[in-house]
């Protein structure tokens, strides 16, 4: 398969998508950075990397680190994480507070912003030094020690996140939080801010691509979790466009609002996309035209 030729083929073909969308402006930090950017970078299993475009250039991860966050709390609780948030897809914004009201402070999955934030909770109580431990494992999984927060993108996040503290609120009212709710939001915007590049989340993602038995950082997960951090990738990573995504795709995955999106083909490959601009749904326009080229052309998706 000659994935160095899909990707440039790709990208010719969704440079007309270029202008549609805008960058999060909902963080300020995030607005500043400039919308005409896109990268790519796909990894096989065997090691080879393909890479496009601006695949080295680092912008904020987002809503990815929270499959970070997930491989961690499942590793330290096992099937008893899921007593403290469901498995479903939400079918409604990744930041609504509706639905935790309804369910009464039990989210719905670990990818909307409260299921995120009851795990940042949780490695708040198991973790000494969470912040340290978050990011060695993140390093460990892409192999670079210079992989890091941006404490300008956690700060201004924390200065105009009136709904995150909301959901954060609510949650406490509900006894689904143990921890201080300012360290808990602070630790959550901080693991948002961590800064990666195409190449870098690519390379972590094989860890949940090849379905081997893995430890990283002292974190273990067995073949049958990594199938099952899969399957919630699949049904939710997506926020109210999952299903959308599974019918373009056909692979699991994980976007943020910093635009980027990472999907894993199992046994084959993973792959990071980025460009900022994002659709009303919070995802990376671009990024989502990309990937559903990517499996059309190479006719590898899990479907
Ligand atoms: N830090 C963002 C928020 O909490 C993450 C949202 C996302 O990337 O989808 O609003």
């Amino acid at each position: 398969m000659d994935y160095q030729k899909i990707l440039e083929d790709i990208y010719q073909e969704i440079l007309p998508y270029a202008k549609e969308g805008k960058q999060a402006d909902y963080i300020p930090a995030l607005a500043k950075v400039d919308p005409d950017q896109f990268g790519m970078c796909l990894e096989t299993v065997e090691g080879e990397v393909y890479e496009y475009m601006q695949a080295e250039t680092r912008f904020s991860i987002q809503s990815i680190t929270k499959v970070f966050a997930l491989a961690m709390c499942l590793s330290i609780k096992g099937e008893s994480l899921w007593k403290r948030v469901g498995k479903e897809p939400s079918g409604t914004a990744f930041n609504s507070l509706v639905q935790l009201e309804i369910e009464k402070g039990l989210p719905r999955n670990p990818f909307i912003n409260a299921g995120a934030i009851v795990l940042a909770d949780i490695l708040l109580t198991e973790l000494d030094d969470p912040e340290e431990e978050f990011l060695t494992f993140v390093r460990a999984l892409c192999g670079n020690e210079t992989v890091d927060y941006n404490m300008e993108v956690a700060v201004s996040e924390r200065e105009t996140g009136y709904l995150n503290a909301a959901i954060a609120n609510l949650l406490k009212y509900h006894g689904a939080i143990e921890n201080d709710i300012e360290r808990v939001l602070m630790f959550y915007f901080k693991m948002c801010s961590v800064e990666m590049n195409c190449r870098e989340l690519a390379k972590a993602f094989l860890a949940f691509t090849n379905y081997s038995p893995f430890e990283y950082a002292g974190y273990k997960l067995s073949r049958s979790r990594i199938k099952r951090l899969n399957a919630v990738m699949q049904t939710c990573g997506f926020y109210d466009e999952a299903g959308e995504f599974s019918y373009l795709v056909g692979l699991p995955g994980k976007s943020g609002v910093g635009g980027g999106i990472i999907a894993v083909c199992p046994l084959r490959y993973s792959v990071a996309v980025w460009s900022p601009r994002l659709n009303s749904k919070g995802n990376s326009v671009m990024g989502m035209k990309a990937l559903e080229l990517l499996t059309t052309y190479t006719e590898e998706s899990i479907f």
